[in-house]
């Protein structure tokens, strides 16, 4: 039975196990359904309650760890959270084949968000562009008073910026105010600022102040990583043209740098969840960033070095933290960054960026070689197993067979089964 309709009035006021009780009831749950949803894993009833509104559960997600990752010198194991096969592996293998050249090197261009302050209703926008950054040492005053604690740990405000945008009912002059958010990813702390600065530029202005709120295209914030790929650990000049001609095609193809920068992301996100970062706000800044140049481009750059050995190269905002947000209520987030050992938001951001270049090779090798199904199918084939019933043993045996008769199908895993049941 589904529901008659989705008003519930007062769910929020309830607990978590009332909101499952009149969802339940709603939606026509059966009793196994309602002890499934009970059972929320290692995030307690109580703090998912406390990160969300109207919790009625919490939703696991496999966590894996990448192994072989060696980054500036030092080897790091990456947990991963993602519910796509094959994502793990990938970054396994390619962090595998890069190891012998010295593993990943990376930097940071700094810690800087940006919060945007839109200014409209002055007929003079250039006018008041100067009296905004007029007040340089006011605007770095409130902001500094509004976050002492990112001044302490050596961070606050650091410039302001004011642009002009044409807009459709007149001219809008934007304020950027840029601030060094250290540790934090630093929403939260930017928006306080802008909206405490707000009020004042509409009244050095004359004009009328609506949006208050950060930039997730953080570009002061990027994250770099580099790598070689010798031609004996990747197989070859072939594979690196391969390799080559597959980049070529997503710098020039928005329809095929999509799905390029998808897998970049296949490897950020996982991280950016594993740590309870914002994976919303890391793929926003990621494709705006990818777009800069007016064209959807690759996030990564692929070339040969001199001696003819593949080098890697990738460059994005990466606005991630160990403070603030889910980082620290979430306890298997906590966990990963010990796993992790990041003990700054800078480490964190740099990993990210060498497991996204990780990432980006492991599929354009397949890509160019294997194609991309052949390392999928025996994952795959699992899921097949498992959707059509299979338990326990059954699913290997299955998932064996799919990929030995390289029909990897519900109908095929279905006659499989049946057979192995004896049916
Ligand atoms: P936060 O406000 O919870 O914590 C950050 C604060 O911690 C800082 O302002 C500072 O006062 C303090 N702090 C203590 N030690 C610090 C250190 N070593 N370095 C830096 N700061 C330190 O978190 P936040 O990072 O400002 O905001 C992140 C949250 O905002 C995320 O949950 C995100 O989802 C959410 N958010 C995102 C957007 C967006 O991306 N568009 C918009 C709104 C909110």
């Amino acid at each position: 039975m589904t529901t008659t309709t989705s008003r519930i009035p007062g769910l929020h006021k309830l607990s978590p196990a009332e909101r499952l009780e009149r969802v339940a009831k709603a939606a026509g749950l059966g009793a196994d359904a309602v002890a499934h949803m009970r059972n929320t894993g290692n995030l307690d009833s109580a703090t998912a309650d406390s990160m969300i509104e109207n919790v009625i559960g919490t939703m696991n997600v496999p966590l894996g760890v990448a192994t072989n990752m060696l980054i500036d010198g030092r080897d790091v194991l990456v947990p991963m959270a993602t519910e796509e096969s094959s994502v793990v592996a990938a970054v396994c293998n390619a962090a595998r084949q890069c190891r012998s050249t010295g593993g990943f090197t990376t930097a940071m261009s700094g810690a800087q968000m940006i919060a945007q302050v839109q200014l409209v209703g002055v007929s003079n926008p250039e006018f008041a562009r100067l009296q905004i950054l007029e007040h340089f040492a006011d605007i770095k005053a409130l902001c500094d008073e509004t976050d002492p604690v990112l001044l302490k740990h050596g961070g606050g405000f650091h410039d302001i910026e004011v642009r002009i945008l044409p807009g459709r009912t007149g001219p809008m002059v934007i304020t950027h105010l840029i601030v060094d958010t250290r540790d934090a990813m630093g929403a939260n702390a930017v928006n306080s600022m802008a909206e405490a600065v707000a009020p004042r530029i509409a009244e050095w202005t004359g004009g009328r102040t609506y949006l208050r709120i950060l930039s997730n295209l953080a570009d002061r914030r990027l994250a770099r990583a580099r790598a070689t790929w010798s031609l004996d650990d990747i197989g070859g000049a072939e594979v690196r043209d391969g390799i080559l001609a597959a980049f070529d095609f997503a710098d020039i193809d928005p329809y095929r740098a999509a799905t390029h920068n998808k897998g970049v992301m296949n490897g950020v996100s996982a991280v950016v969840l594993a740590t309870g970062n914002d994976t919303r706000a890391v793929e926003a800044g990621a494709h705006a960033y990818a777009a800069r140049s007016g064209q959807y481009r690759s996030l990564t750059q692929w070339e040969a070095d001199a001696d003819g050995n593949l080098t890697g190269t990738i460059e994005m905002p990466l606005a991630v933290g160990l403070i603030g947000g889910a980082t620290r209520s979430h306890p298997t987030a906590r966990i990963a960054l010990d796993i992790m050992g990041a003990q700054t938001a800078e480490r964190l951001a740099c990993t990210i960026a060498a497991v996204g270049l990780a990432q980006n090779f492991a599929a354009l090798k397949a890509l160019a070689t294997t194609g991309i199904q052949k390392g999928h199918m025996a994952l795959h084939a699992k899921n097949i197993a498992v959707m059509v019933g299979a338990a326990g043993e059954e699913i290997d045996k299955v998932a064996r067979e799919l990929v030995a008769q390289g029909k990897v199908r519900v109908d095929v895993a279905e006659a499989i089964l049946n057979d192995l049941r004896g049916q």
